[in-house]
């Protein structure tokens, strides 16, 4: 990973300023900072100031800052969502987190790396809410606003995209080399005893074969293998 993740939380004090409402986040909005400080100086301000603008996530060429949680508003999209709006509930204020992009002013070498990082940032974060990339939405898209400007004025946002489409067929890719396959894994040595003593009872009892408790010693059973088990266990014990 390119880059470090950080909290650094907006005070709950300054909920009522920054995040009052709780929020199912539905979209992902992405921003240009328009500016060429790193995520550290913008976040610090951000949280500083008492002003209704407040975002979640900062990034640049080395970090991404979260600042405000996902399940709390935020005020970046400028189309309203406050309490008198009737459709506050369509509002990117109020169902998206807004991820600013830094070094969007100048551009150059950094603004280019802090653009990749929030790249492969956005495409796990989908992964995560199990999203796809319907759910990116630039600012644009909620009031107009010419932002991210950078990525709008370099005419890249359908590229901008499919990187992170990209990205996240990687990180798929990467996960499944990376384990090769979904052979059982053990945090803990009591589960694990209790899995293989199991297995060791069905085996004495003749309803499944030695070959698969074998397989387990020699951490060859998958998941899936031991669900399929399982189901043969339970049918032939009640027998
Ligand atoms: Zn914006």
């Amino acid at each position: 990973m390119a880059y470090t993740f950080k909290q650094t939380f907006l005070p709950a004090s300054k909920y009522s300023i920054k995040a009052p409402y709780i929020m199912v986040p539905q979209y992902i909005t992405v921003h240009n900072t328009a500016n060429d400080a790193p995520a550290a100086n913008e976040i610090d301000y951000m949280i500083g100031n008492n002003n209704q603008v407040s975002y979640h996530v900062a990034v640049d060429d080395k970090e991404v800052i979260q600042a405000i949680p996902f399940n709390r508003n935020a005020w970046h999209c400028g189309d309203g969502g406050g309490s008198t709006d009737s459709n506050a509930l369509k509002k990117g204020n109020r169902i998206s987190i807004g991820i600013e992009i830094c070094y969007s002013k100048s551009g150059g070498v950094r603004y280019g790396v802090a653009e990749e990082n929030a790249v492969q940032y956005i495409s796990k974060l989908l992964k995560q809410f199990g999203w796809g990339i319907e759910r990116v939405k630039k600012h644009q898209d909620w009031n107009g606003k010419y932002c991210p400007h950078r990525i709008l004025v370099e005419n890249r946002w359908d590229s901008f995209l499919k990187r992170i489409s990209r990205a996240m067929t990687m990180n798929n890719h990467n996960e499944l080399t990376e384990k090769d396959d979904d052979t059982m894994r053990f945090t803990n040595e009591t589960l694990k005893a209790a899995v293989r003593d199991y297995l060791k009872q069905a085996v004495d009892k003749k309803l499944i074969d030695k070959s698969h408790l074998e397989k387990f010693d020699a951490g060859t059973l998958t998941d899936g293998d031991f669900k399929g088990l399982e189901i043969i266990i339970d049918q032939r014990s009640n027998k």
